[in-house]
């Protein structure tokens, strides 16, 4: 393993395993299946999956599904989709918290029995009140002195659906002074009368996050339970409940790590979901979504993700990510990987009068500096297109493609000169005449012609007619809440781009360079039958700053 990725994670996890702590690293992920993942949870999958496989231990998959609420099946495979799909493997490690559910209650039956946990049945707001503040100490119920049967037998009611939600919840006895507000007496179980997606109407009592997780990590054999910061006041109710319950030994411990925030991005799956519920995307796999399934969809590589989730590392304070470093870490992977084809996104025709026939042209896929092979043809003829943009008839200085008195060289093929241009009534151009240098085909060019610029073309009749997407931020501004900062101007259609015909005659990839337009996608789920959809994953250069 290289130092750059040795963390104080795994400084923890080898010190551990040096001093025979524990025989073998367990670590585990534990989502909500309460939305799709995104990418900050890559970031936790990175780490937890990426620390098993370096010391040979495993890592758990778990769904952390307590909140009968907001949970559904169809999150928990988009889950194991995007893990699976991220490179990781759980094996025989798939697990729900909601199996536990029989084995939580009997702890906090043995907490109940200890005298360490007592039904309250203070209302919300007076919970609240009770606790006090960082400043004043709280106060104790007087629920608190129920004593131990009067608790069981409250408790079993609970269980069984007898009182409307919030009449009750079950509290720890612990500290309600205690500096740390979370130790002030913290609640284990509340009711919920919702049915969950799991366990249905089994249960109407649902343990709290601080119960559950630690004791399912001590279930699991978990030995390292890897948090974001939020957590790290939680620890100490993390370890006193497995302290009071004398769990056998070796119990897993917590440690806490900086969440990824990215600019330019919400990174909650409830924000996430309210841009789906309000249509403003087309779904959790939108291309523009920070969701690993829209990533996905757009065309990121899962290798990207890993080496960007690498590259960000993981600290002990929180700090803000620029997104042009996901944007440079899927240039990175692709830059030496993909084929290179030309596609028109704004097509204007070109007729080139000095040329009789037709031709193909025997052109590389991959530039010099990228170490593979193979090439394809392409066809020319007396009309083509180029892109609107590489057309000036007044140019501005320092303008390098075609003009009327400036060659350019077609990309693989000739040299062309502009000999007229054709407007409408309007005024626009529909069309350039023009000649060509017969002697100036790429790769044995006599002409001694100089250009300042190659561009991309395709020949007219033989070209495929493909839909393109252009993505921009979703978002407009750096720190987003929510809708309201939602960037307008985000998707932009190109209803008909034209491309070289080998793009869908042999495909030659799943990703390709665009000369000089970025890289792109065959979009598997926008795509039909005779309707090809290409997303842009990223342009060449980061022009979002201009
Ligand atoms: P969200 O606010 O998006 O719902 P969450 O933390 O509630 O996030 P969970 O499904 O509970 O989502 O998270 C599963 C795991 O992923 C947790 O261990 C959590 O720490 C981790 N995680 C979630 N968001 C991030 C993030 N932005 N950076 C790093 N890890 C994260
Ligand atoms: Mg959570
Ligand atoms: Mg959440």
């Amino acid at each position: 393993m290289s130092e750059k990725r040795k963390d104080f994670l795994r400084a923890i996890v080898e010190r551990d395993l040096a001093e025979g702590k524990y025989k073998e690293v367990v670590t585990r992920f534990p989502p909500e299946p309460n939305g799709f993942p995104h990418i900050g949870h890559a970031k936790s999958i990175v780490l937890n999956f990426g620390i098993a496989r370096d010391y040979n231990g495993r890592c758990h998959l778990r769904m952390d599904d307590t909140n009968p609420e907001t949970e559904e099946m169809r999150y928990v495979e988009a889950i194991k989709d995007a893990v699976k799909w991220l490179g990781f493997d759980w094996g025989e490690h798939f697990y729900f918290t909601s199996d536990y559910f029989g084995r939580l209650y009997d702890y906090a039956v043995e907490l109940i029995r200890m005298g360490k946990a007592y039904v309250d049945s203070l209302n919300e707001e007076e919970i609240r009140e009770y606790r006090g503040t960082v400043t004043e100490p709280g106060r104790r119920s007087v629920y608190a002195e129920r004593s131990v049967e009067e608790n069981l037998e409250l408790f079993e009611r609970m269980r069984k659906g007898e009182f409307p939600e919030g009449a009750h919840v079950l509290r720890a006895r612990i500290d309600m002074a205690s500096p740390n507000m979370k130790m002030r007496d913290p609640l284990l179980y509340r009711i919920r009368h919702t049915p969950h997606y799991r366990t249905g109407e089994t249960w109407h009592i649902y343990p709290m996050y601080d119960f559950a997780h630690c004791l399912s990590d001590y279930i699991e054999g978990i030995t390292h339970s890897f948090c974001t910061l939020e957590f790290e006041n939680n620890r100490e109710v993390y370890d006193w409940i497995l302290d009071t319950l004398q769990v056998k030994p070796p119990r897993p411990h917590q440690y806490e790590f900086a969440r990824l925030n990215m600019n330019y991005t919400v990174m909650s799956k409830r924000k996430l979901r309210e841009l789906v519920e309000k249509g403003a995307v087309e779904g959790w796999d939108d291309p523009r979504m920070p969701t690993i399934a829209g990533y996905r969809r757009r065309g990121y590589t899962p290798e990207s993700i890993v080496n960007f989730c690498e590259m960000i590392g993981v600290a002990k304070a929180n700090s803000v990510v620029d997104v042009s470093l996901l944007e440079f870490a899927i240039r990175d992977d692709l830059n030496p990987k993909v084929p290179r084809v030309m596609c028109v996104l704004n097509p204007l025709k070109v007729v080139i009068e000095n040329y009789e026939g037709s031709e193909e042209i025997d052109a590389s896929y991959y530039p010099h500096d990228v170490p593979k092979e193979g090439s394809r043809k392409l066809p020319f003829s007396r009309e083509i297109y180029i892109d609107r943009s590489d057309f000036e008839e007044n140019p501005p200085k320092g303008y390098y493609r075609l003009t009327p008195d400036q060659p350019v060289r077609l990309k693989h093929a000739y040299i062309i000169r502009c000999k007229e241009v054709i407007k409408d009534e309007e005024g626009e151009i529909i069309e350039i005449r023009a000649e060509y240098y017969p002697d100036s085909r790429s790769g044995s060019d006599t002409s001694g012609i100089k250009v300042k610029s190659a561009i991309q073309w395709v020949e007219a009749k033989r070209a495929d007619r493909v839909e393109v997407r252009l993505y921009d931020r979703l978002f407009r501004v750096e720190n987003p809440q929510g809708p309201e900062d939602l960037n307008p101007d985000s998707l932009k259609i190109i209803p008909e781009a034209l491309i070289e015909p080998s793009v869908l005659a042999e495909k030659p990839d799943e990703r390709f360079q665009f000369e000089r337009e970025g890289y792109f996608y065959l979009d598997p789920v926008a795509s039909e039958e005779g309707h090809p959809v290409f997303n842009r994953i990223v342009p060449l250069k980061d022009s979002w700053a201009k």
